[in-house]
């Protein structure tokens, strides 16, 4: 450790407030210098070659998702590795059928599209099952999780301020449990 090289009473105080920032997590904080903490978002990857003419839109509610939460990242998945949530295109309904918590399948479904719902807001609303968030129906536009029963003008592709909470929770209370 870095502290070694300091002081005797510099280094006791820096290992105490690590200590009350930050908790057992930053013990292995790379750097004496920064009282940050330092906590990798959980990563999901997941594999959107299966989802023909919607990639783009699943490409953008994925970004979505990593732009308003922290406590989990989607990332596309390597070529060749199996992804943690598969995005297929069918000509049924939009849905997602959940494994285990970040795990799934997602449909994006023509008829939907067809009847003049947002892609990027199914997109975004079908990942959020996978995340772990149930539907909220019937629901305002500002609910990403009243999905079609905000109606075809709807093209809000974002999770409220209770959304993003509840996913922040479901993957906080995951990384805990790893770590314990
Ligand atoms: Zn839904």
């Amino acid at each position: 450790m870095r502290v070694r090289g300091l002081t005797g009473g510099l280094a006791a105080a820096l290992v105490m407030s690590f200590a009350l920032l930050d908790g057992p997590a930053a013990v292995a904080a790379p750097s004496a210098g920064t009282a940050t903490p330092v906590v990798a978002a959980r990563v999901l990857t997941y594999d959107a070659s299966g989802a023909a003419e919607f990639k783009s839109a699943v490409d953008r509610g994925a970004a979505i998702w990593n732009e308003s939460v922290d406590a989990v990242e989607l990332r596309p998945v390597a070529s060749g590795q199996r992804a943690d949530i598969r995005v297929l295109a069918d000509d049924g309904w939009p849905r997602a059928v959940p494994g285990p918590l970040g795990t799934g399948t997602v449909y994006m479904g023509r008829q939907a599209v067809d009847q003049g719902y947002y892609t990027i807001r199914i997109a975004a609303h079908e990942l959020g099952h996978m995340l772990g968030l149930p539907d909220r129906k019937p629901g305002p536009c500002s609910s990403l999780m009243s999905g079609a029963s905000a109606g075809t003008a709807c093209t809000n592709p974002y999770p409220n301020a209770g959304e993003q909470a509840e996913v922040e929770e479901n993957f906080e209370g995951a990384r805990t449990g790893a770590l314990m």
